[in-house]
């Protein structure tokens, strides 16, 4: 159970959400980080009293520094005032809820001080699988899963007795605000359409990636590094109600489910007083109000990025990073009016086809793989 805990990306989505279930659960906040919203992270300092917060961006965290000139908070700034914060020496865990590959390097500075890690970030470790896991064995750190599916996965996998009787894993998809929809459809779909996501309540990035069911395939990837399992071993179902949050599957072909009402607190809760669980203001899971539940297979046609990870997991290597980074230019693209909502599959499959991958690749490899898809993201888009 965390007694002690650093919120990376404490302002976002994930992060706010960490802080109720901290408050909830009486753990105290030791360090608090965010990209460049001083105000809300001046109001969080102030309420939850951390020994430091940084902000990524230098010119938001000279403002921090003045907000919080009187107090004894100290407040740094860039990513390698992030960094600090992610070995904050008091904390016990880090979680870490910064979007994108901004969140790899604070990853593995929490592992390599030795802190527990509760991640959402699930980027980074799709993009550095092998690094990011091996990191968290050299310094004995079991990754806590946040996501709500591989939280299913992780709660379900509790009754495990040997790891050769797993045969499958099972993750839910809510089929995002498209599903049903023809490509012809989603030719011309807005951001605000992209951004109306029918189950959840998150930041922008991952609703879009919702909307592609990108998300799915990241959540493939971040799931063969978290449970050790080959992709061939990882099926895929659309659930649209998002109250089973994912299955697995035992070679008596047992199936095991976690479920609940779709609200982020209970996974990141989880995390955070695993292997305990205490009461949580979460809704209670009334499963005759919902009559009944729905499954079905996904549209892979329409829905190309589901693919397109499975094939990047399974060439291995610097792949991953490939296609991760360039969706997140896409992504990013897209929200910005530049690409049409159709063209994201496709940039991030002339990536894949365009990109130079390594095995035994380190962290400069990484980075030099996920500029160069974005890179090659913008060029094809100018
Ligand atoms: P948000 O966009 O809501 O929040 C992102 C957070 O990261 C903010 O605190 C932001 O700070 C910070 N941040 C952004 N860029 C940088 C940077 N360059 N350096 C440091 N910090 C940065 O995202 P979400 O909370 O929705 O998602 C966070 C992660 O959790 C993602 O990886 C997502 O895939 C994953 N996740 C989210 C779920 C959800 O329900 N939201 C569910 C499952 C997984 P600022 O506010 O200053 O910009
Ligand atoms: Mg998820």
């Amino acid at each position: 159970m965390t007694e002690k805990l650093s919120i990376l990306g404490s302002t976002g989505s994930i992060g706010t959400q960490a802080l109720d279930v901290c408050e909830n659960a009486g753990i105290a906040v030791t360090a608090l980080t965010a990209n460049s919203n001083a105000k809300l992270i001046e109001a969080q300092a102030r309420k939850f009293k951390p020994k430091m917060v940084a902000l990524a961006d230098e010119v938001a965290a000279k403002e921090l520094k003045i907000r919080l000139g009187d107090t004894d908070i100290k407040v740094l700034g860039g990513q390698k005032g992030v960094c600090e914060c992610a070995a904050e020496e008091t904390a016990d865990t880090v979680l870490n809820g910064i979007v994108g590959m901004a969140g790899l390097e604070p990853t593995l500075t929490a592992l390599g001080a030795k802190k527990g890690l509760a991640l959402a970030n699930k980027e980074t470790l799709v993009a550095g699988g092998s690094l990011v896991t091996r990191t968290a064995k050299e310094n004995n750190i079991r990754i806590l899963p946040v996501d709500s599916e591989h939280s299913a996965i992780f709660q379900c996998l509790q009754g495990m007795n040997k790891k050769q009787e797993l045969k499958s894993i099972i993750l839910t998809a809510s089929g995002g605000p498209f599903f049903g929809k023809t490509r012809a459809e989603l030719e011309n779909v807005t951001v605000a359409e992209a951004l109306r996501h029918p189950n959840w309540s998150m930041g922008a990035k991952i609703t879009v990636d919702s909307a592609t069911m990108m998300n799915k395939g990241l959540e493939l990837i971040e799931a063969v590094w978290l449970f050790d399992v080959s992709p061939s071993e990882i099926q895929i179902v659309v659930h649209r109600e998002s109250v089973v949050h994912s299955l697995i599957e035992y070679v008596d072909n047992s199936v095991i489910a976690q479920l609940g009402v779709p609200d982020m607190r209970i996974p990141i809760q989880y995390a955070l007083t695993y292997p305990e669980r205490i009461p949580s203001p979460v809704k209670r899971l009334s499963l005759s109000d919902y009559k009944s539940l729905t499954f079905s297979k996904p549209d892979y046609e329409t829905f190309r990025c589901i693919n397109l990870c499975r094939s990047a997991i399974e060439k291995g290597g610097l792949f991953p990073a490939i296609a991760n980074g360039a969706n997140e230019k896409a992504n990013e693209l897209f929200r910005k009016g530049k690409v049409g909502f159709l063209q994201i599959a496709d940039l991030v499959e002339a990536a894949i086809s365009n990109g130079v991958s390594k095995d035994n690749y380190t962290l400069s490899d990484v980075l030099e793989a996920d500029r160069a898809a974005r890179e090659f993201v913008e060029s094809h888009v100018r």
